[in-house]
């Protein structure tokens, strides 16, 4: 199961984006926050979601749980 992580920059939109660990677009190191392994990026969202309020899946690693 893949690790995710969260940005813990906001997008311009407002939104905290959720990567999994081998994401093109995974922020650095400084700019991510870990969540967990979790079997479906929407587990990996919901545990983000604790962390920051507007949370969405990057549209690359995360296609089916990004929605803006
Ligand atoms: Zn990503």
């Amino acid at each position: 199961m893949p690790k995710y992580y969260v940005n813990r920059q906001a997008q311009a939109s407002g939104e905290h984006e959720v990567h999994k660990a081998d994401c093109s677009w995974l922020p650095s190191e400084e700019n991510r926050q870990y969540l967990g392994v979790f079997d479906s990026c929407r587990a990996a969202v919901r545990e983000a979601g604790k962390h920051y309020s507007k949370v969405d899946g990057c549209r690359w690693c995360c296609e089916e749980c990004h929605k803006r």
